[in-house]
């Protein structure tokens, strides 16, 4: 059989499309028209809100009433969207006539026109059409975009330019399952040379890794921590510098207790160029995956992240342990393992009750992970009894002791 379409990419830009019906399908429809710059009019008496609002934005022109014969003149596209298969051959019809393409939703083979399952990566746009089997589409333009993002369809892309460095991508690789890394973050890791990659990344996602590619173990390199950091920064910098492209994967997010800027600030001033990727951070991730929301409504109203990397009364402390201990809502305390006697003894002297709920959680999103709830007054000893280790996120606020989803 012969194809029964030809694929083709236009230039929207600045043309007048004209859609007609505003329910789901046109909701679907409109972000890539409108992000085409499509001149879109959509003609339907009613809409949801989502289209209303673009409208409200000035994204698009919504005509509040039924379709009109004439409606189509001087489009360059039309969609026929609506719920009632006589307008939407009405609008084919006039399309027809005015030999403007047009897409029929409710039957894709009547009109001028199909949609195909589309995507993005990097640049490219990807389309899919099947002659009708829409879900088969879908099915392969998913698997095409999820094998660009982990790099085992070939992209492509010229790697970079002559003369300039490909530089260092920071990544955040979320709390530790490997699926939890953004999009953006496995796109890059993909295609790195060198993978610098730290203790509480999740480390699954290099076994994805081309054979070629160098893993450094920031973990394995010795020396005390501030040495260590700068053994780490000089790593990046060197094989940037040598035209590598680099990775720095680090757990969670970057910026949170994660010494990320530190390391852009080293590379901004060796002149190598740096992307930042945020990640999920194990912060509001694993009490999460736990069950703890770390707000609710009627319940906390903020949300306190600390670190509890040196104990209350240290004079390298930033920490003010008497007003968290006024402070009502959730505070997340982050390797706060090791020290938690003393900050639950400052918490309950700075006036927390001591019937506040604690969760905590270790090895959050991970197969090990294991869950402790407590209150304040015994939670040291109940987590040192079961013997708790880090990583482990603690939930210490009302959030906590919220009543649990049943399984
Ligand atoms: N940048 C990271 C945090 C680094 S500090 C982020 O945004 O998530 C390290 C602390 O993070 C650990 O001591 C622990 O408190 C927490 N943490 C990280 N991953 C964790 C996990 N999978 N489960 C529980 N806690 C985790």
């Amino acid at each position: 059989m012969d194809d029964p379409h030809y694929l083709s990419g236009l230039d929207l830009a600045g043309r007048r499309v004209v859609m007609v019906g505003g329910g789901t399908v046109a909701q679907r429809r409109l972000p890539r028209l409108v992000a085409a710059g499509a001149r879109v009019e959509l003609i339907s008496p009613h809409t949801s809100p989502s289209v209303s609002g673009m409208a409200d934005a000035g994204e698009l022109v919504w005509h509040e009433r039924r379709y009109a014969e004439g409606d189509l003149a001087d489009a360059w596209y039309a969609l026929a969207c609506t719920d009632d298969a006589e307008v939407n051959a009405a609008v084919c019809a006039e399309a027809e006539r005015a030999r403007v393409f047009c897409v029929r939703a409710d039957e894709g083979d009547l009109g001028s026109a199909v949609t195909p399952a589309s995507g993005r990566h990097g640049g490219l746009l990807l389309g899919v059409l099947s002659g009708g089997e829409p879900l088969r589409s879908a099915a392969v333009r998913d698997s095409i975009l999820e094998g660009l993002q982990a790099g085992v369809v070939e992209d492509g892309r010229v790697p970079h330019p002559a003369g300039e460095l490909p530089g260092v991508a920071l990544v955040g690789g979320g709390p530790g399952d490997p699926d939890l890394i953004t999009v953006r973050g496995r796109r890059l890791l993909a295609r790195a040379d060198v993978v610098v990659v730290d203790r509480l990344a999740p480390r699954e996602l290099l076994d994805e890794l081309a054979p070629e590619v160098e893993i450094v173990d920031a973990a394995k390199i010795p020396y005390g921590r501030a040495a260590s950091q700068e053994v780490i920064n000089a790593t990046l910098i060197e094989h940037a510098k040598a035209g590598k492209f680099v990775v720095r994967l680090k757990g969670g997010d970057p910026y949170v207790f994660g010494r990320g800027f530190e390391e852009v600030l080293a590379c901004a001033e060796a002149g190598i160029p740096v992307t930042m990727v945020p990640g999920i951070t194990s912060a509001f991730a694993v009490p999460a995956v736990a069950d703890v929301p770390v707000t609710h409504r009627g319940v906390a109203h903020e949300v306190v992240v600390v670190s509890g990397h040196v104990a209350p009364g240290d004079e390298r402390s930033l920490v003010d342990w008497d007003l968290l201990g006024r402070m009502r809502g959730t505070i997340v305390l982050m390797m706060g393992v090791e020290r938690l006697p003393q900050f639950a003894a400052a918490l309950l002297t700075g006036g927390r009750p001591p019937s506040t709920p604690v969760a905590i959680v270790e090895d959050g999103t991970m197969r090990t992970q294991r869950v402790l709830r407590s209150t304040l007054d015994v939670v040291a000893a109940e987590a040192a009894a079961a013997g708790v280790r880090p990583p482990a996120v603690i939930v210490i606020g009302p959030v906590a002791g919220l009543a649990q989803p049943s399984s």
